[in-house]
């Protein structure tokens, strides 16, 4: 019987009920198994507790299993935890003001990348809204270019960090947030996977935009985790399990894995026309607790994946989605 936290689930994006098994409870356990392995070797001996926080000890707890939709190729969790367990387990997380300097500073590099994409479809700067801000790296980056970006996140200790570097932050969820002076650019860099419904979350942020305005959505790639898991037994498994790793894959620690095609289909059903696609590997996870052979093993690894994803969007472990708001926003009333 399961417990009352789980529900059956059906494809977050095209609502079918048909699809298969890519991992069962015994998989997951092997690679949250290997997941220690492959960080508790990496990691200094003297390292604190919380620092393993976003990397051994997930916000997100493992899947009970995973499947993929047979008809658009989503994966995610059946069952699944749910809404309300999924919320209150980020906004429940109290991280220590070092964790959230370090994260702050770690991303920064990697939001200008982010930014510079964004400007590229946007053409100019204008007012934006992060959702799931957090540690503040990417508002910081953008303020510096010109932006004027707000933040919305569930977690109150880090919105008050970034209110104190001279930033405006709401607490609370998308789907829930108002204003009334629409937005350039809405952007989800770290969280759209742990919604728990993509779909309404796609209809808000449209509704958040002005015509034109521009969603940037940052997602693991489901299909690469669906791929490269097949290959975790036999001669290719330490490979296989080194991707996976390197990209905070293995034991898949977010609620669902879009494909480039799934999410495509979602922002077209919902009021965006999709503009670009841009193929990535994980942010940077080495800090000064890493070992410095790991460190060095991970700056290969990532200018490799980095280089071979920028050719191919669909076959990275992670993509980035910009995406056009169409005509006239949907909670406008009509004349
Ligand atoms: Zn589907």
């Amino acid at each position: 019987m399961l417990s009352p936290a789980y529900e059956l689930a059906r494809c977050p994006v095209c609502n079918s009920a048909d699809s298969r098994e890519i991992a069962g409870a015994d998989d997951v356990r092997e690679e949250v198994e290997a997941l220690w392995g492959f960080h508790t070797r990496r990691l200094r001996a003297d390292t604190p507790v919380e620092r393993l926080t976003d990397r051994v000890a997930f916000s997100q707890a493992p899947p009970l299993r995973l499947v993929q939709c047979v008809r658009c190729e989503t994966v995610f969790r059946n069952p699944r935890e749910r809404a309300f367990e999924v919320t209150d387990t980020y906004a429940d997380e109290t991280p220590t003001i070092e964790t959230l300097q370090s994260l702050h500073d770690t991303q920064r590099s990697t939001f200008e990348g982010q930014l510079s994409r964004l400007m590229d479809v946007a053409g100019r700067v204008g007012r934006g809204l992060e959702v799931g801000s957090y540690a503040g790296g990417f508002l910081e980056a953008a303020r510096a270019a010109g932006w004027h970006f707000e933040g919305l996140d569930v977690n109150e200790p880090a919105n008050e960090f970034t209110r104190a570097l001279g930033f405006t932050v709401t607490a609370g969820a998308l789907t829930s947030y108002r204003t009334t002076q629409p937005f350039d650019a809405v952007a989800i860099w770290n969280c759209f996977d742990q919604l728990p419904d993509p779909r309404s979350a796609a209809r808000a942020a449209r509704a958040l935009l002005k015509p034109n305005g521009v969603l940037a959505i940052r997602v693991p790639n489901g299909a690469f985790y669906a791929t490269v898991r097949q290959r975790l037994g036999g001669l290719t498994g330490p490979i296989a399990r080194a991707l996976l790793a390197h990209n905070n894959l293995l034991a898949f620690p977010y609620r669902h894995g879009f494909t480039v095609q799934s999410l495509t289909l979602l922002l077209e059903d919902t009021g965006f026309d999709v503009v670009r696609t841009y193929g990535d590997a994980l942010v940077p996870i080495a800090d000064e607790w890493t070992r410095g052979w790991a460190a060095a093993e991970e700056r290969m690894i990532k200018t490799t994946i980095k280089a071979l994803a920028a050719l191919d969007a669909e076959g990275a472990p992670w993509f980035e989605i910009y995406a056009r708001a169409r005509g006239t926003p949907i909670s406008r009333p009509r004349a």
